[in-house]
């Protein structure tokens, strides 16, 4: 082999290792927008760059599937049948409306997935946020009960014409666990996903230290933290909140998490819920059903996973830790607002 070409193979070879080498300890990071918000990711591990882009493709197609504003996703395709006809869906989405129903039916019906109906009436997160008047929202109560979606294998349907179906209090969650697969399929060594608010862990922190992720204080500036909780490798950290999608009409805050039982913004007495768990799909949804649920009835619905916790604020500042949180949850206010309940 003549010397130079020996040369430039051998150089290649050198920067192909160095790189490789660099990706197991320096993370390789990258930001996206999808299902209306942004997606970071850190990996790290030779195949970072590859589970990253894997981990983008699903969202996006899970987002095909799954979105209310794209008039043909399999959900969109299953809210026209109503109460006409079944519609064939994909297994993805089949999983996941089995994982929302057992949400709806052991909150019963706190977090209820044919919410959809006033969350169309409400329009929270556009440009045009309505306050429905009373009549309609009676009207539109009715539509909403998660027993009217039946599923029979691949097939599921809506008994009323005019329910729809809405994954938006779960969808990223889910979401969520399927990255957790794409990075154990690339043998990435640790990643951390946050997907607009929803943080899942993959791995142990290349120094060895746990993941550390901030909880927002619910009145604070953007990115202010209350507290800080570090998580055992794998675990995910959702976070529903009064503060993330809401408009204000004559001094009253509208936000986007809805009682199924008035049709209104919850008024559980909570501002905020995070949730512990080594599925995300259940951490997404048992934050929006605990929400509407308030402290009490949030706590009792907890009680029926296993692993799973929580911070709950309250509106009047204080903040609930499940016991086993207590030893990973470290305050940080500096607001002075705040105070951490004993029990
Ligand atoms: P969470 O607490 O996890 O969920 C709140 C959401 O759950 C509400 O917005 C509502 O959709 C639903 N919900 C409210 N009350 C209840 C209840 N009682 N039971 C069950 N569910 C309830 N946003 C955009 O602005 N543009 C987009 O194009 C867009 N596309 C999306 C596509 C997909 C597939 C998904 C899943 C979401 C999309 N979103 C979009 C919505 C956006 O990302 C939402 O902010 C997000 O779904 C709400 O998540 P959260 O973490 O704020 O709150
Ligand atoms: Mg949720």
């Amino acid at each position: 082999m003549p010397k130079q070409i020996f040369l430039s193979l051998l150089i290649i070879f050198v920067i192909l290792s160095l790189t490789s080498c660099n990706l197991k300890t320096k993370a390789y990071e990258s930001t996206n927008f999808a299902m209306g918000t942004v997606i970071t990711q850190k990996i790290y591990g030779k195949n970072a760059p590859t589970a990253a882009r894997e981990v983008i493709q699903m969202i996006s197609r899970l987002e095909r599937m799954l979105s209310l504003n794209l008039p043909d996703s399999e959900v969109n395709q299953l809210n026209h049948a109503a109460g006409k006809n079944a519609v064939a869906l994909s297994t993805e989405t089949i999983t996941l409306l089995d994982h929302a129903m057992k949400i709806s039916s052991l909150s019963h019906g706190a977090f209820d997935i044919t919410v959809g109906p006033l969350v169309k009436a409400w329009q929270i997160g556009t440009e045009q946020p309505q306050v429905p008047d009373e009549v309609k929202l009676t009207e539109l109560l009715k539509l909403v009960d998660y027993h009217s979606l039946t599923i029979q294998g691949k097939q599921a349907s809506l008994k009323k014409p005019g329910q729809v179906v809405d994954l938006g209090g779960i969808a990223k969650g889910y979401a969520g666990d399927l990255a957790k697969k794409i990075y154990a399929k690339h043998k990435v060594t640790a990643a951390l996903l946050n997907l607009g608010g929803n943080v899942v862990t993959f791995g142990s922190k290349p120094d060895g230290k746990p993941w550390q992720i901030g909880i927002q204080d619910p009145r604070g500036k953007k990115g202010s933290y209350l507290g800080i909780v570090s998580l055992s490798p794998g675990a995910s950290m959702v976070t529903s909140g009064d503060y993330e999608r809401f408009f204000e009409r004559d001094g009253v805050r509208y936000h986007h998490l809805l009682d199924p039982k008035t049709g209104r913004p919850a008024n559980s007495g909570l501002i905020s819920t995070t949730i512990i768990s080594n599925s995300s799909t259940d951490a997404d949804g048992l934050s929006t059903a605990t929400f509407v649920l308030g402290l009490k009835s949030g706590r009792a619905l907890l009680s029926q996973y296993q692993n799973t916790e929580a911070v709950f604020i309250t509106n009047d500042y204080q903040i609930h830790l499940t016991p086993n949180l207590k030893k990973v949850f470290q305050f940080t206010d500096e607001s002075g607002r705040y105070h951490v309940q004993k029990r």
